[in-house]
């Protein structure tokens, strides 16, 4: 049987069988492509860990198709969490939240809460519902690769490892979700993503942003992530000094385009428009892998908006 196949209504039912047995499937969200399992079953879910050679320390978001079974879930769900779903969801942001004992230990890295998520993708809903059960599901790439937004990215990541590819074709948001830790006590960014930090404020207040050498509250966030397998280099000089540099077997990424003597352009916009940055981003970065160029120098967004999930996804692949 063939692995990877289109999202059709009976390829989705396929899936959810796949997924109702203890297996692995690899599925389309607005975000990157997700390696699913059946939340529920501590046995599945150890298959995702095996496939991704993910370190059994970092957790996993748990997909949902409908608000109320966050319930399920979830306990003492604070009410700022309830109107961050009314407001985003379905959507890119992924709220952590006191967890019930239905979700096994492995699928949160043992701690007492689970982040959750509804996606914004007409695939991954409806495989959520035929599964009968959350589906827990990180990004479908080896652990530390460039996160896939295309389904043969999973292929050349996963390959046998995985028993069903459903592709939905390029997906649109391109980067991950915004991971928010909720309590009653506040609001803390956990991963900058899909969802500004601006956009979330608006609706909730201030949010506290977590820096790096607080992230043990966030045990995936490991530093090293994303990366490409050619080196990466933020240049934070000025266009005259960037010029100035004269290494033909570079390549530059850019978030618009220009030109440069010496060295060819990548850009990820026509105009920098930070959706289009962010939906380009790793499509490019594994383009440019593909090509074997010896090195990507990545020039800078400001950190505003979708800016600051863009330079965060930079500086772990400079890492
Ligand atoms: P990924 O599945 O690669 O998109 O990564 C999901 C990320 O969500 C993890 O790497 C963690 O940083 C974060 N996360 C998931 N579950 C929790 C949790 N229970 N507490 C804090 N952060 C979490
Ligand atoms: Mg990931």
């Amino acid at each position: 049987m063939e692995q990877l196949v289109k999202s059709t209504e009976e390829n989705i039912q396929r899936a959810a069988e796949i997924i109702k047995k203890g297996g692995l499937v690899a599925f389309p969200t607005e975000t990157v492509y997700g390696l699913g399992a059946c939340a529920l079953s501590k046995e599945a879910v150890v298959k995702i860990f095996e496939a991704k050679k993910r370190p059994h320390f970092d957790p996993l978001i748990v997909h949902i198709a409908h608000r109320e079974e966050v319930d399920r879930i979830c306990h003492d769900i604070p009410d700022q969490a309830w109107q961050l779903m009314e407001s985003f969801w379905p959507g890119p942001l992924t709220l952590v939240l006191p967890k019930n004992e239905t979700i096994p230990d492995i699928v949160t890295a043992g701690l007492d809460t689970v982040a959750v998520r509804m996606p914004a993708h007409p695939v991954a809903l409806r495989l959520i519902e035929c599964s009968g059960c959350p589906i827990a599901a990180p990004s479908a790439n080896r652990f530390g690769h460039i996160s896939p937004t295309q389904a043969r990215d999973v292929l050349s990541d996963l390959g046998k490892a995985v028993d069903l590819i459903l592709d939905g074709g390029r997906t649109v948001v391109g980067i991950e979700s915004t991971v928010l830790l909720v309590t009653n006590q506040g609001i803390n960014l956990l991963r900058p993503g899909g969802v500004s930090t601006e956009d979330i404020e608006r609706k909730v207040g201030s949010i506290k942003i977590i820096t790096h050498s607080q992230k043990i509250l966030s045990p995936g966030a490991t530093k090293i992530h994303y990366s490409p397998r050619v080196p990466l280099y933020i240049f934070n000089g000025s266009p005259q000094e960037l010029e100035r540099i004269n290494e033909p077997h570079l390549v530059i990424m850019s978030p618009i385009p220009l030109s440069h003597q010496s060295m060819k352009v990548f850009p990820l916009s026509q105009d920098g428009n930070l959706s289009e940055i962010a939906s380009h981003l790793f499509e490019e970065m594994r383009t440019l892998e593909r090509m074997r160029v010896c090195a990507i120098i990545a020039l800078p967004v400001e950190k505003k908006g979708l800016g600051r999930a863009i330079m965060d996804r930079l500086t772990r692949a400079s890492a």
